[in-house]
């Protein structure tokens, strides 16, 4: 029996359509990339954009007429699954299951025949990771309380719920038995993680500080995402003296202005952000931040879009996620007055999005020569005899070497010059 996974949106999604992959293959089922000669197909869904769920109905409709074609088990889950299960019922009448973001551990038993049986509460699948990658997603939380007005996540995710301390423990005692070099502990709000083990209260900062002895062949350990009014001071002395923690942090911003933040309802001011920012600059060397960003919510002012613009100056990443404000149907910023057209949502995101690239050419030239480590992810497309390689602040290295290597090597690297956005040098012996 052959099963085939389309997967769409977060890295939570790609996360646990590698975790489906894995029951599936542990229960004797082949993974194939042809519809034509899939038995099951699972598409697992992102609410996060209606443009994202259009393309699902695109989707659904090739499924219908592959199903005309030969018998399959369609299966529809995911997070707009969840907000849209009757519509879906309704509408597309020739899928067999839509399995909404708490039940997708039921997966591999429906498709073995067995009656979907619906849970009450988030379930956390085994193992998240992918055979042969060197680099594995690990959930420690599901869902988010912060209802950030232009966000759907709690909608169709829920409350938060935390992986227990033990589960965590023993998926990453799985990985280093992979070979896997590094992991990224997943979450809509990571740095809320709330737990026990052995009787105590365990928070984010604790966790990090509880994994740190399961690793060894993991090198780096990252996180995704941490809320900024959530970003403790014990979490920032972890990751300053916690060398398996990778200095590179994501740091949504969202916005420069106060007042557009309060609409947004992120919990925080840009003199609260750029404190934040500074006081981990200070205190974590050699640190590099990454950001979300958008442009055009409703009642953004030019000049409080300029405070966006300063506020990125500030903060100085060298990544950031750019993008418009695009209302989602059901959250509160869709409802609020003062839309902008999407003309002038655009032109600020291009200044936005030219003055990045500008900036992290600057940051990136600047931190030139330097040694680093790397992990080797494969040879160079334009020149097969140089590798390439990803670093600790998710940095792309071209190198030089003498040596063979393979995907999941660690190196060591010099990087003597930077092209487009991959630094360029040789492996050091
Ligand atoms: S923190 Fe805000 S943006 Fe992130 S998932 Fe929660 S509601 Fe959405």
């Amino acid at each position: 029996m052959k099963f085939l996974i389309e997967s769409y949106g977060c890295q939570l999604n790609m996360a646990e359509s590698a975790a489906i992959e894995t029951l599936l293959l542990g229960r004797g089922l082949e993974k194939t990339d042809n519809p034509d000669a899939a038995d099951a197909v699972i598409i697992n869904t992102c609410s996060v954009r209606k443009t994202a769920e259009n393309r699902i109905w695109g989707r659904l409709g090739f499924y219908s007429a592959e199903k005309k074609k030969h018998p399959m088990t369609l299966i529809v889950t995911g997070c707009m699954a969840e907000r849209m299960k009757e519509e879906l019922k309704q509408e597309a009448p020739f899928i067999d299951a839509v399995i909404g973001t708490n039940e997708k551990a039921e997966i591999p038993d429906f498709i073995l025949g067995s009656p979907l049986e619906m849970l009450s509460g988030y379930k956390f699948l085994s193992s998240y990771y992918k055979e042969g990658e060197f680099s594995s997603y690990v959930p420690i939380m599901n869902g988010c309380n912060n209802f950030c007005s232009y966000c759907i996540v709690p909608y169709v995710r829920g409350r938060e719920v935390s992986r227990p301390v033990e589960e965590i423990i023993e998926e990453i005692k799985f990985l280093e038995g992979k070979g896997v070099r590094e992991i990224t502990l997943l979450g809509q709000n990571v740095n809320s993680y709330s737990s026990q083990y052995n009787g105590q209260a365990v928070d984010f900062p604790t966790l990090l500080e509880i994994i740190t002895p399961y690793l060894d062949n993991i090198i780096f350990v990252r996180f995704e995402s941490p809320h900024p009014k959530d970003f403790s001071d014990h979490l920032i002395s972890v990751i300053a003296e916690n060398p398996k923690v990778a200095k590179h942090i994501h740091l949504p911003m969202q916005a420069g202005s106060t007042r557009i933040l309060q609409l947004m309802n992120r919990k925080t001011t840009r003199e609260k952000f750029l404190a934040l920012v500074d006081k981990m600059r200070r205190e974590i060397p050699g640190l590099t931040l990454s950001t979300d960003v958008m442009t055009g919510f409703p009642s953004e002012t030019e000049e409080e879009y300029e405070e966006t613009l300063s506020m990125m100056e500030a903060m100085g990443c060298t990544e950031a996620f750019m993008y418009y404000f695009n209302p989602r149907e059901g959250t509160r910023a869709a409802e609020m007055d003062g839309q902008i057209e999407e003309s002038i949502k655009v032109r600020r995101l291009e200044r936005l999005i030219a003055e990045q690239i500008e900036r992290q050419a600057r940051i990136k030239g600047s931190m030139l020569p330097f040694r680093a480590t790397a992990i080797v992810t494969g040879t160079s497309r334009d020149d097969k005899d140089r590798y390439l390689a990803r670093g600790e602040h998710n940095d792309y290295f071209s190198f030089s070497s003498e040596k063979e290597h393979k995907p999941g090597d660690v190196v060591i690297i010099d990087a003597v010059e930077l092209k487009g956005n991959t630094f360029r040098g040789s492996e050091y012996v």
